[in-house]
């Protein structure tokens, strides 16, 4: 979060601290895990997880673990990394989407980053999952029936083919994603899936800036305008990361999303 949006406590630290710093050595168990992410969530976030939220991210966490031995969903394989990088890295989306109602739509989710930790936060919200690979897209459904959410819709399809299509066209009030695409060809994804005076939420590593500067000619010709760059800090990971808030202006032209494929092969840079 920006330090404006930051709540006051432990967040204010430069770094993390020395519990942190243990936490965060992979020394940590399932059970520690979700407990820190109890702490994380309210001292950085302003997030209070209720007992029901813990016991669904304690849930998911070992549904993870033990079909990621089977499947290879995940890079991040320990308890700790899932809760910081998966988890809490999600859930940093959470206070800029403000009253948790309407309608978000999360791209190329993998296994279900950072669409389903938001969910489970925000009971009011209602989401839709949008995942080009068969085996994610069904691990995505399978957390959400376990974990008995409502009002989440689980998409095995590609952007470029729901961004043409009526019932998903300009509908949604956000759209996110994490580790998709370069920011030029996302915005390709998502702001035709956006309602105009919706925003774009695009969850961005170091080059953040750099990405937005290049995608000055795509907001141009998909309709949005770059809002805010949010800096975001992790407990035990020394790089910055950025959420890159986009608001759509005007209604997307009709050319756009181009042909699957093509937003990644011709980009539009400037
Ligand atoms: N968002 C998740 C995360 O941060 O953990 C997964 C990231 S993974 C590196 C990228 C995912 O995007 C893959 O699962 C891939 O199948 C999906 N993907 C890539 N291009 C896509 C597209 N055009 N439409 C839908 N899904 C896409």
């Amino acid at each position: 979060m920006t330090a404006a949006q930051r709540p006051p406590g432990p967040s204010e630290d430069s770094g993390p601290n020395p519990t942190e710093a243990a936490a965060t050595a992979g020394l940590e168990g399932p059970a520690e895990a979700i407990e820190r992410l109890r702490d994380w969530a309210k001292n950085r976030l302003g997030l209070s997880l209720s007992a029901r939220q813990i016991d669904a991210f304690a849930w998911y966490l070992d549904e993870l673990l033990r079909r990621n031995a089977q499947q290879n969903l995940t890079a991040v394989v320990d308890p700790l990394g899932i809760a910081v990088k998966h988890f809490l890295d999600s859930l940093t989306l959470v206070p800029l989407l403000g009253p948790a109602s309407g309608r978000m739509v999360d791209v190329g989710a993998g296994a279900g980053f950072p669409g389903l930790p938001v969910r489970i936060v925000c009971s009011g919200l209602r989401l839709t999952l949008v995942e080009a690979t068969g085996k994610k897209a069904e691990f995505c459904r399978s957390v959400a029936e376990g974990l008995a959410l409502k009002g989440v819709d689980v998409l095995h399809a590609r952007a470029e083919e729901i961004g043409r299509d009526p019932h998903h066209r300009q509908t949604y009030d956000v759209a996110t994603a994490r580790a998709v695409a370069a920011l030029p060809v996302l915005l390709e994804y998502l702001l035709p899936l956006v309602r105009v005076g919706g925003r774009v939420l695009a969850q961005k590593g170091e080059n953040a800036a750099a990405e937005a500067h290049q995608s000055q000619r795509a907001l141009e010709l998909l309709g949005g305008r770059l809002r805010q760059l949010h800096v975001v800090e992790l407990p035990g990971v020394a790089e910055l990361r950025y959420i890159v808030e986009v608001e759509k202006t005007a209604a997307t032209p009709e050319a756009y999303p181009r042909r699957p494929g093509i937003p990644a092969k011709r980009p539009l840079l400037h």
